[in-house]
């Protein structure tokens, strides 16, 4: 049996982390077992329909290196994998569970059906369900004759197609996180299978596609478990039971409080999407890992934590050593907690890791962006060696390789103001003179130069370096500072301590 599993969104908004982390799961364990990464996308919710979210999807999941086998993009033998585009193939199963006994026709209008809450609504029971105690009162074809059903079928009369839960049974199933999970029916939320537009909900079509797509394994996150046994019954009543997947539902992510919400992002200042986020609708923007400066690697790393561990310390992997590692049985059941400290420690270290030239890619349209232009890739690697152990993330790289490109526009004087004295003022004056006459530019004999001279000017040269640094650099950061003289060059060096002197 090979292996098939899929990722099933819904393109109602952005890629929350633990949806990108069940991407990364469903990817992980059809890659260790050779098996195929299928995508399909589940719109039959019209009212839901966001434009731009199915793209966006594809966009995450392209940057973060987890490509499809079989996608509406990638095409594939199962298709189509837009569930709007599968339409009319549900209504068949749908009836066959009617003709079976498993479901049935009911015709209420919202306003009969608003009656039948009024009517039941308790304080014990605020939101009264369509349920056994309730479905032989109602106008369905349980409660009606043949004859009369078949009228109203005929008459076009709006109708939807409902689950018969059974009153009492137990159900269950192994979960591959959770071992063995059992519901008794009468307590679980009663579904409709197809609306009254013809779509089907989510709960029939992803029963019957994981059947038609032959999904051997169905990963999903643990919101989804009150629901499995509406999708039990069906596989059963549907005669597929032995070929329905293997189920695991993933734990969750927390934030600060609870689930992990976009409120804990926006109110701590992290990202909880894969990428940007605009919504088109109310203009709501929410931020990406991406932007904010996150190596798809460590984004990609830190999540596969979120929730999994290979039994030892080992904590940085790349996605060829997670393929090899993954395993389901070891995903752990609690939830996981998120930590934007220790996401930032896995973007640091992927930063260390990575070849300079891979480094580059990522970062030289930042800059780019940032209105740096860069002339010589090679001298860019430089820079980026240079200063990459001390950047956390990707944007840190404007501020920490601008001014090798670029004279600070600004420069922080107050740290040199309170102990700003005339004498250094000369100091510097006749420091770039000296440095002018310099034959061997190199950032030893700049360094030679500046201490004789500071002898020679009675100031200590620990007084001195920081100004210098903040003229070449605007501010209290970067490499040594003799260093940045060399590969800025020797006009540059003496043209912005001649430019910044005066402001101080
Ligand atoms: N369409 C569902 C969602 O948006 C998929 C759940 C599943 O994988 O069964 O999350």
């Amino acid at each position: 049996m090979s292996v098939r599993v899929r990722f099933a969104p819904s393109p109602t908004g952005g890629l929350h982390l633990g949806g990108v982390r069940t991407v990364l799961y469903n990817y992980l364990f059809a890659r260790h077992h050779g098996g195929t990464f299928v995508l399909r996308i589940e719109d039959t919710d019209q009212s839901r329909f966001v434009p731009g979210a199915e793209e966006y999807i594809f966009d995450c999941l392209s940057w973060c290196g987890l490509e499809p086998d079989e996608s509406p993009r990638h095409g594939g033998a199962y298709g189509p994998y837009r569930q709007s585009e599968r339409k009319e193939l549900y209504r068949k199963y749908a009836e066959t569970l009617v003709t079976r006994g498993y479901a049935y026709y009911a015709f209420d209008t919202p306003a009969e059906l608003e009656q039948m809450r009024e009517t039941n609504r308790t304080a014990e029971n605020p939101s009264p369900q369509y349920d056994h105690t309730v479905r032989k009162k109602m106008r369905n074809s349980l409660s009606l004759t043949d004859s009369e059903v078949k009228d109203l079928l005929e008459q076009n009369t709006p109708h939807v197609i409902r689950i018969k839960m059974p009153e009492h049974e137990i159900v269950s199933f192994n979960d591959m996180i959770r071992g063995t999970i059992q519901y008794e029916t009468g307590l679980v939320d009663v579904k409709v299978l197809l609306k009254a537009d013809g779509m089907p909900t989510y709960h029939l079509a992803v029963v019957v596609d994981d059947y038609l797509m032959k999904i051997t394994h169905a990963f999903r996150g643990e919101e989804w478990l009150p629901s499995a046994p509406v999708h039990l019954l069906l596989w059963k009543y549907l005669g597929w039971e032995s070929d329905m997947p293997q189920w695991a539902h993933l734990p969750l992510i927390l934030g600060p409080s609870g689930k992990l919400s976009k409120r804990d992002g926006a109110k701590h200042g992290f990202p909880v999407y894969a990428m940007n986020w605009t919504d088109p609708r109310t203009s709501e923007h929410t931020e990406g890992f991406k932007e904010k400066g996150f190596l798809p690697e460590a984004f990609v790393n830190l999540l596969a934590l979120l929730g999994w561990n290979n039994g030892t310390e080992q904590e940085l992997f790349s996605l060829e050593q997670l393929v090899n590692a993954f395993d389901m049985e070891r995903v752990h059941k609690g939830g996981a907690r998120f930590d934007y400290e220790k996401a930032k420690w896995f973007n640091h270290e992927w930063m260390k890791k990575l070849q300079i030239s891979d480094l580059r890619l990522y970062i030289e349209p930042i800059l780019t962006a940032n209105g740096i232009v860069v002339k010589d890739a090679a001298y860019l690697e430089h820079i980026i060696e240079l200063v990459r152990e001390r950047c956390t993330l990707l944007t840190d790289f404007v501020q920490q390789a601008s001014y090798f490109f670029q004279a600070p526009q600004q420069w922080d004087v107050e740290a040199v103001k309170p102990k700003w004295i005339e004498e250094k003022k000369v100091f510097f004056e006749t420091f770039t003179e000296q440095l002018n006459a310099l034959a061997n530019w190199n950032m030893e004999a700049i360094e030679e130069l500046f201490k004789n001279h500071a002898a020679a000017s009675n100031i200590k040269p620990g007084e001195l370096q920081l100004p210098l640094r903040i003229m070449l650099v605007g501010g209290k950061y970067g490499p040594a500072v003799f260093q940045i003289a060399e590969l800025i060059g020797k006009e540059e060096t003496i043209d912005r301590i001649s430019k910044s002197l005066p402001l101080f």
